[in-house]
């Protein structure tokens, strides 16, 4: 954090910036109270400012009117200080603060504000505050180190990314948030029109389409710091409003956006974060296909390489009636291997008892259930070789199988095996749960390593069994791989997207893609998921008519700037890097948004609302 000197109006120097070297300045700071002692005779109050803490030392006999302000002074009061910059005595320094070998024994001090009793502590960075009042009251929850310390981090990340890309010929340029339908998948925020009553205008999903506007236009390379709008259910890692930083570029192929976006990524890393570690460099590229069935996840956490292993071939051998079924109706056998996990945690020479072991398998079969599985079996490999493979399903496989499974899947002792058999769709769950469940019992995701990686050669489409018909597994304006394209006729299912996602320990930190630039292209497209020609012309009208002026071939990409910060932050929810965010409810608890509109209000916009407040308060 930078401790440069400010000279305003109210402090000639910020609380944090002064050291050894300032002896015997005269300093006016400004700050509030972060802690007060009183001692009597003398009263110590450690002053506080976003750039740190200072101890100032007021003393009855040298300041008596200054001791009287500061014995009226209480925690978060406002005051200014004037005095002198002393280095501590001997023995009274204070390794834990930055400014922890002086101080300021003050001369005056005005109170510039009182305070009341904030609703929790400002000067600990206790996590345990209760997150509603933390919100209700975000200006003081902001006020705290740890979240001055994510806001201002979310700050730099953006300002390098400006930097960045400005240095690469990219043009930061706004584009409407009173817009019309820019679909992600997610449901639109409508906003009426008081000028046209009747209908409304759609805040964006994301500047998808006016982005590639932008390139029609001749930008070719743009970027911004978008807000975007989706109005779906809330998560840890989601909020109805969020900020990407979006880009495009014109005359580029797959390989161009991901190199650049990479070069992005690994300075960022570098600048931002450089005590974290980064798993590798360059970064790796997985296929879909391969995190599918590796780690049935297309955002897996790859910090920890626990994968799941496909043992069909030897599970239909065995014995196991299930297996024998599932497998000959070609559906997988797959093991997920948990490291260790027969060892007991306090002595890793011994099990765990056969109680344990029972309600330790009785909740990874409860969670696999969670992901549609009927059950979960398992083996687990016993300490000493003298003893018996335990679980139910040891005694199906002969000892060759076993010694053939145990090879395949790399196991050793104090393994538990898991198996899962199911549709594959479930699998995948299954795997998925199990794997982020696991690497949490083991503890095996290292905070301070990034696992980025890159995931390509996306299916096109995903069938949706409800409205039968195929929904884009990106957006409407992802072009299929070049050599998939004839698949749109024949084989839609197996068409590959020119999508390419940016993965991190777990999440979606970006995604994009090579779109479509051909307008028979996309005309394609719309039928195939299931938009009428019609319809596609009265939402996307302005795209298709600008993709007769003569399109440039381009791409792009956007990332979640809350979920990198979240990462780089090491927070546990994108709340903590966001000055105001919505609650699980999507309300804004401090300000009470969303409310209730005032009857003029609803008229100008012709607006009738028809459920009562009683009701909706039920609804919610
Ligand atoms: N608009 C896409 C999204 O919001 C990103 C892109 O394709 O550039 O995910």
């Amino acid at each position: 954090m930078s401790s440069w000197i400010r000279v305003n109006m109210y402090k000639t120097h910020n609380c944090g910036a002064l050291r050894e070297g300032d002896q015997g300045q005269s300093v006016t700071l400004a700050g509030w109270v972060n802690r007060r002692r009183d001692q009597g005779g003398l009263i110590f109050i450690d002053l506080r400012d976003r750039w740190g803490i200072v101890q100032v030392v007021v003393n009855q006999e040298q300041a008596s009117q200054a001791h009287h302000t500061a014995s009226t002074a209480r925690n978060e009061y406002v005051l200014q200080v004037k005095g002198q910059v002393r280095v501590r005595p001997e023995g009274t320094h204070n390794p834990e603060l930055a400014t922890g070998t002086i101080e300021v024994i003050a001369d005056d001090i005005t109170i510039l504000n009182t305070s009341k009793t904030p609703p929790f502590y400002i000067n600990t960075d206790d996590e345990a505050i209760d997150e509603s009042r933390r919100m209700q009251y975000r200006y003081l929850d902001l006020r705290r180190p740890a979240m001055q310390y994510n806001i201002i981090l979310r700050h730099r990340i953006v300002k390098y990314i400006r930097d960045y890309l400005d240095g690469q010929g990219f043009v930061e340029i706004e584009t409407p948030i009173l817009f019309k339908t820019t679909p992600e998948g997610a449901r639109d925020f409508l906003v009426p029109s008081r000028l046209q009553p009747g209908k409304f205008y759609a805040l964006p999903q994301s500047p998808q389409q006016l982005k590639q506007l932008l390139m029609v236009a001749g930008y070719e390379r743009y970027f911004q710091i978008a807000r975007c709008f989706r109005d779906e259910d809330l998560r840890g890692d989601r909020q109805p409003e969020f900020t990407q930083l979006d880009m495009e570029m014109s005359f580029v192929q797959r390989e161009d956006v991901m190199q650049l976006n990479e070069g992005l990524v690994l300075s960022l890393v570098q600048t931002i974060v450089p005590h974290k570690r980064l798993l590798a460099a360059p970064l790796p590229r997985l296929t879909y296909q391969e995190v599918m069935e590796k780690y049935g996840s297309d955002k897996p956490d790859l910090r920890y390489d626990l994968a799941a292993v496909d043992v069909s071939a030897i599970a239909a051998k065995s014995a196991f009636p299930i297996f024998q079924a599932n497998t000959a109706e070609g559906k997988p056998v797959k093991v997920l291997r948990a490291p260790g996990l027969l060892r007991s945690k306090e002595d890793q020479d011994k099990a765990i008892s056969g109680e344990a072991l029972k309600r330790l398998m009785k909740e990874l079969e409860d969670l696999a259930k969670t992901a549609g599985a009927k059950g979960l079996a398992w083996m687990a490999l016993p300490l000493n070789e003298a003893e018996e493979v335990k679980g139910p399903i040891g005694k199906y496989f002969t000892v060759e199988q076993k010694a053939q499974l145990f090879d395949q899947v790399d196991a050793q002792p104090g393994d538990i095996l898991l198996f899962m058999s199911d549709k594959r769709e479930t699998v995948y769950k299954c795997v998925d749960l199990l794997r982020t469940n696991l690497a949490e019992r083991l503890n095996l995701a290292d905070p301070d390593l990034l696992a980025f990686a890159w995931v390509i050669d996306f299916p096109m489409f995903y069938w949706d069994e409800e409205n039968q018909r195929w929904d884009p597994s990106q957006h409407m304006f992802t072009s299929p791989l070049p050599e998939d394209i004839p698949l749109l006729d024949t084989d839609p299912g197996q068409s590959r997207g020119s999508q390419y996602d940016l993965i991190c320990n777990g999440y979606e930190i970006g995604g994009g893609s090579i779109r479509i630039h051909n307008r028979e292209l996309q005309e394609k497209i719309f039928p195939l998921i299931g938009q009428t020609m019609e319809h596609a012309r009265d939402q996307f009208g302005h795209m298709l008519e600008a993709f007769e002026y003569g399109v440039p071939p381009h791409g792009g990409m956007a990332w979640g700037v809350d979920r990198l910060s979240m990462i780089f932050a090491g927070a546990p929810n994108i709340r903590e890097v966001i000055a105001f965010p919505k609650t699980q409810q999507g309300a804004d608890a401090m300000a009470h948004a969303p409310s209730y509109a005032e009857q003029k209000q609803l008229d100008e916009l012709y607006i009738q609302v028809t459920i009562e407040p009683e009701e909706a308060e039920q609804a919610e």
